[in-house]
C-alpha cells in the first residue's frame, strides 16, 4: 500500500534491506556526515517485541494498549540512538537473540504496523533537519515520497559475518546465518508492507565495499540530487577591513550594512555568514 500525504518540511532519505546489509551503520553515518537526525524503524518493532514478551501479550491489539501505557521512545541523535519503553531504557535488551528471533512474528501484526506507521511519521515530522530512516518499508509505505530511497543488500554469508561481529551473545555463525535467513523469509513474504525495493529505489550491493565506500556512495547520491544544501562561508576579519563589502559584492546586493558604529557590521556579518 502507497499512502501519498507524507511531504515533510526536511529531506528525508529512506535506506530499506535485509538485516546485516549495513543499513544502521550506513545510516548513522550519512546522519552525522550531514548533520542530520536518524530513525532506526526496526528498533521499534523490536521494542514493541520486548514489550509483547515481557507481558505476554499474543494480540496485536493488546500490544498497542500496551504500548499506550508505556510509550516507545526513539533519541534521533545518530550518535547516542537510544530507545526507551516507557522509563526503561531497553536499548540493550532488543538485541538479544530472543527477540531478534521473535521479531519478524510481531511485525506481521497488522494493528501492531499501522500504530507504528503513524509513529514513524510522527517523529519523521517532527525532525528539526534532515532525517536518514532505516528499516524494510521507508521507501514503500512509511516515506513513499522521500527525497532519496537506496536498498542496501549483500550476500548472506558477508551479512553473517556483520552479525557476528555486532553480537553480544556468543553465537554460531550457523544460528546466526539461519536466523537471518528465516528473518528474510517473514519479511519479504508478508501480506502487509513486505521487504522489497521501492521501483525508485536506488540499488546498492555492499558485499564487497567497506562501509566508508558505501556512505561514500549515497553521499555522492544525496549531491547529485542537491540534497546536502548550500556550502556555508565564514568570513572572518578585524573590523573594517572589506568584510561586509566582500559578502556584499558576493551575493550581488547591499544586504551587510557597512556602518562606522561598531558592532553593527559585526553582527550583521556573522548572521549572514551562517545563514548562507
Ligand atoms: O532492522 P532490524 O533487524 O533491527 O529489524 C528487526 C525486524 O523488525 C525486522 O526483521 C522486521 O521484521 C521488522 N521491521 C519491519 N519494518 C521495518 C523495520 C523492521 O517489519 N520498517
Amino acid at each position: 500500500m502507497t499512502t501519498a500525504h507524507t511531504a515533510f518540511r526536511n529531506v528525508v532519505v529512506a535506506i530499506d534491506g535485509p538485516s546485516g546489509s549495513g543499513k544502521s551503520s550506513t545510516a548513522k553515518a550519512i546522519a552525522i556526515r550531514a548533520n542530520w537526525k536518524y530513525l532506526d524503524t526496526g528498533a521499534l518493532y523490536r521494542a514493541a517485541t520486548w514489550l509483547a514478551i515481557e507481558k505476554n501479550l499474543d494480540s496485536g491489539n493488546k500490544i498497542v494498549e500496551a504500548i499506550k501505557e508505556s510509550p516507545i521512545k526513539f533519541n534521533c541523535d545518530p550518535k547516542n540512538p537510544l530507545i526507551s519503553v516507557g522509563d526503561l531504557d531497553v536499548s540493550d535488551a532488543i538485541r538479544t537473540l530472543r527477540i531478534t528471533d521473535q521479531v519478524s512474528q510481531y511485525s506481521q501484526l497488522p494493528e501492531l504496523r499501522s500504530y507504528l506507521l503513524e509513529l514513524q511519521r510522527k517523529i519523521i515530522s517532527e525532525s528539526t533537519s534532515g532525517i536518514v530512516v532505516e528499516g524494510r518499508d521507508i521507501g514503500t509505505v512509511v516515506v513513499p515520497d522521500a527525497n532519496l530511497k537506496v536498498f542496501l543488500f549483500a550476500d548472506l554469508n558477508v551479512r553473517t559475518q556483520r552479525r557476528g561481529a555486532e553480537s553480544v551473545e556468543k553465537v554460531s555463525a550457523e544460528r546466526i546465518s539461519d536466523s537471518l535467513q528465516s528473518r528474510d523469509i517473514l519479511d519479504s513474504s508478508r501480506k502487509i508492507s513486505p521487504l522489497r525495493p521501492a521501483e525508485d529505489a536506488l540499488e546498492l550491493d555492499s558485499t564487497e565495499l567497506t562501509l566508508n565506500e558505501v556512505v561514500d556512495v549515497i553521499w555522492d547520491w544525496l549531491g547529485k540530487k542537491n540534497l546536502l544544501g548550500l556550502a556555508k562561508v565564514a568570513i572572518i576579519g578585524r573590523p573594517n577591513v572589506g568584510k561586509s563589502t566582500l559578502v556584499n559584492r558576493f551575493i550581488g546586493r547591499r544586504e551587510a550594512i557597512v556602518e562606522d558604529t561598531p558592532g553593527v557590521t559585526r553582527d550583521r556579518v556573522r548572521y549572514e555568514a551562517e545563514w548562507n
